[in-house]
C-alpha cells in the first residue's frame, strides 16, 4: 500500500465548519479550531502533516472544496 506523505491545504474562508473531513481521515489527523471565527464558525485544520498519506479522502468529501491536497513527491493537487 501507498503511504507516500501528503499535506492539505484548508481554505479558511471556504471552510464551514461540518467536520466531514474529520469524519473521513483514516489518520485522524484533522481537528477544528478552539476559537469560532467571526461567522461562528470553528474552522478545520491540520496540525500532523507529517501523518498525512495525501489519500485525499478529505478533499472527496468536503462539499465545499475548502481542502487541496498535495504529495510532497509532485507537489500534485488533487482539486486541480
Ligand atoms: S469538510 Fe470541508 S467544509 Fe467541512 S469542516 Fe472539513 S474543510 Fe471545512
Ligand atoms: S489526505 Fe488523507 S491522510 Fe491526509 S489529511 Fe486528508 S484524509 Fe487525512
Amino acid at each position: 500500500m501507498n503511504k507516500a506523505k501528503g499535506k492539505i491545504e484548508i481554505d479558511p474562508a471556504r471552510c464551514k465548519g461540518c467536520r466531514l473531513c474529520i469524519w473521513a481521515c483514516p489518520q485522524q489527523i484533522i481537528k477544528t479550531v478552539d476559537e469560532a471565527d467571526r461567522r461562528g464558525i470553528q474552522i478545520a485544520y491540520c496540525p500532523e502533516d507529517a501523518l498525512c498519506t495525501a489519500c485525499g479522502f478529505c478533499y472527496m468529501i468536503c462539499p465545499d472544496a475548502a481542502i487541496a491536497v498535495y504529495k510532497k513527491e509532485t507537489a500534485k493537487d488533487f482539486s486541480e
